[in-house]
């Protein structure tokens, strides 16, 4: 187990995150079959390494160039690895907020999002277990959950705020 331990941890790595436009991140993710198996243990360890290195609230394995169903969120000194999520109810209520990802870095778009929802997922102990979330939370899963459907914010910002950008920028290439 030591051992173990001690390649795991060599092997953990900073990586490079992929930013839109890359068609990595349009990739919809695969399950995992063995969540103990020695590369997806590495590469929650990385994932975790590289979201805190860049101050994110979550990261997914899309966003690293990896196809597995994976993602990582911080939020409220809480951490969650979560396998093979799902989304298993969703509050009728929604509420719009701002919103970045580490692909589009220094970005921030309103999105709409369901103020809470319940998640089932495997940690990275290989148990089963779910969360329920509300606030940046709820906010967090869904964001991630997307990734690994390979739909990102820019899908989920309204018709018309684009429209207004669309005329803004029309605007200002008019001057
Ligand atoms: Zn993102």
């Amino acid at each position: 187990m030591l051992e173990l331990n001690t390649i795991v941890k060599e092997k953990v790595m900073k990586m490079k995150i992929v930013k839109n436009p890359s068609p990595v991140l349009r990739k919809k993710t695969v399950k995992i079959k063995d969540p103990l198996a020695k590369d997806v243990q590495e590469l929650i360890s990385s994932m975790l390494e590289t979201m805190y290195a860049n101050n994110g609230v979550g990261l997914a394995a899309t966003q690293v160039g990896s196809d597995l169903r994976l993602c990582v969120i911080e939020t409220d000194g809480e951490q969650y690895v979560l396998i093979n999520p799902q989304i298993t109810s969703k509050s009728k209520n929604k509420v719009i907020s701002e919103e970045g990802c580490l692909s589009f870095p220094g970005k921030y778009f309103p999105i709409s999002r369901h103020s809470e929802v319940q998640v089932r997922y495997i940690n990275e102990f290989g148990k089963a277990d779910k969360v329920k979330g509300h606030g940046l939370l709820a906010r967090a899963l869904q964001h991630e959950i997307d990734h690994l459907d390979g739909i990102l914010i820019i899908d989920r910002v309204s018709k018309n705020y684009l429209k207004k950008l669309q005329q803004e920028q029309d605007k200002k290439s008019s001057k």
